[in-house]
């Protein structure tokens, strides 16, 4: 076993030579993030922030935001809050010993964190201690008949700005705490689902004003970035605009797939199967990207965007961020990284490797990949 451990990080080292394309990983604990690390990931392409506050004790507290209506009620769950996520970031820098982390700010519509049957609505109302009638008040007021296309990612940046400033305190609070203490920290702050620079642009307000004030405060600095997924079409085709005020992009092909097909993702499993059998797909593109559909949005980003600024550092952290062939495709639009779950990132870094000898062997790599 230890022969073939070793045979296995050879391999992974040449890869790492050998190719040009970082591979990160999408890790929500310090468990994910240390198993990517033992799979060689380069650092954290993708902290999904929801995932912390599924935990009884934060979703109690998340609830007890959400459903407070003015300030004052909301200051003493934020405050919680901002406990136990600063937290969680420390402990995924602690762990990153210098690599980069980028952590994405809260991105599902709110009425996901609340109860919705008569039992749990019971319980929840006693737990907090308030009226039963005031919270299903409060849960049928968030409530979306559509809500993947709602009030969800920087749209709630808008309307409720004191989450992401909490978030944004809890990460640069963390990195500071380990900056003092001599490490190097890497952290890059991530807004899901932005649409356009206007949006991108009154969001970044609220996290560089966050930062800067608690660099003040504690009278000391650190480098750090601010950057967008790219998961909405309209972000793609102005990518030129958004990169003006985005210091990276991370191509969010979960959504970017569902939006330009026009397919919900958590309901295609009713047609999926027949539209391959039936020949109208070749793949589920939301496992492999259509090269000439979301694939080509993707190439008219990076091309816009790094008209913009040429260094720009442009990820991939959907589910295709693993699947080795399209990764092939993502190497040969000039993607910098992916980032995929742990388990991945043998596969990936593979398949980054031979994405690149690949290229530099075929004359025009993109001319070959099977259009849809
Ligand atoms: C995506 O949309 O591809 C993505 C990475 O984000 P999420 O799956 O959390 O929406
Ligand atoms: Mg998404």
């Amino acid at each position: 076993d230890s022969k073939v451990n070793d045979d296995l990080s050879t391999i992974l080292d040449w890869s790492k030579q050998e190719g040009d394309l970082g591979v990160y990983a999408n890790a929500d604990t310090p468990a994910d993030f240390a198993q990517a690390l033992k799979f060689g990931a380069d650092g954290i392409g993708l902290t999904r922030t929801e995932h912390m506050f599924f935990k009884p004790e934060r979703l109690l507290e998340m609830r007890r935001l959400i459903i407070a209506e003015d300030v004052e009620e909301r200051k003493a769950p934020l405050a919680e809050l901002l406990q136990m996520q600063q937290g969680d970031f420390y402990e995924l820098f602690r762990l990153s010993e210098g690599r980069s982390v980028t952590i994405r700010l809260l991105d599902p519509p709110l009425h996901e964190f609340l109860p919705h049957d008569a039992k749990e609505i019971a319980k929840v109302s006693d737990q907090l201690g308030i009226d039963p009638g005031y919270l299903v008040r409060r849960v049928d007021a968030l409530k979306e008949i559509n809500p993947m296309l709602g009030h969800r990612g920087d749209r709630l940046a808008v309307t409720f700005p004191d989450i992401y400033e909490m978030q944004v305190r809890a990460i640069i609070g963390a990195a500071l705490e380990l900056h003092t203490q001599g490490l190097e920290i890497q952290p890059h702050i991530m807004i899901p689902l932005t649409g356009s620079k206007a949006e991108m642009n009154w969001v970044r307000d609220i996290v560089v004003n966050q930062v800067e004030s608690l660099f003040d405060e504690r009278g000391t600095r650190l480098k750090y970035t601010v950057g967008t997924m790219m998961e909405i079409p309209r972000a793609c085709l102005t990518a030129d605009k958004v990169a003006e005020v985005s210091d990276f992009f991370s191509f969010g092909t979960n959504d970017l797939t569902q939006l330009t097909y026009g397919f919900s993702r958590d309901d295609v499993g009713s047609f999926m199967p027949e539209y391959i059998e039936k020949g109208l797909l070749k793949a589920d593109p939301f496992q492999t990207v259509d090269v000439d559909g979301v694939g080509e949005l993707m190439k008219m980003a990076v091309e816009r965007g790094r008209m913009t600024k040429p260094d720009l550092p442009i990820g991939v952290c959907g589910e295709v961020g693993g699947d080795p062939k399209s990764i092939e495709f993502f190497e040969a639009i000039n993607v910098s990284y992916v980032s995929c779950s742990p388990y991945r990132v043998p596969v990936a870094r593979l398949a980054a490797a031979q994405a690149r000898i690949r290229r530099s062997q075929t004359q025009d790599v993109i001319a070959s990949f099977v259009k849809s």
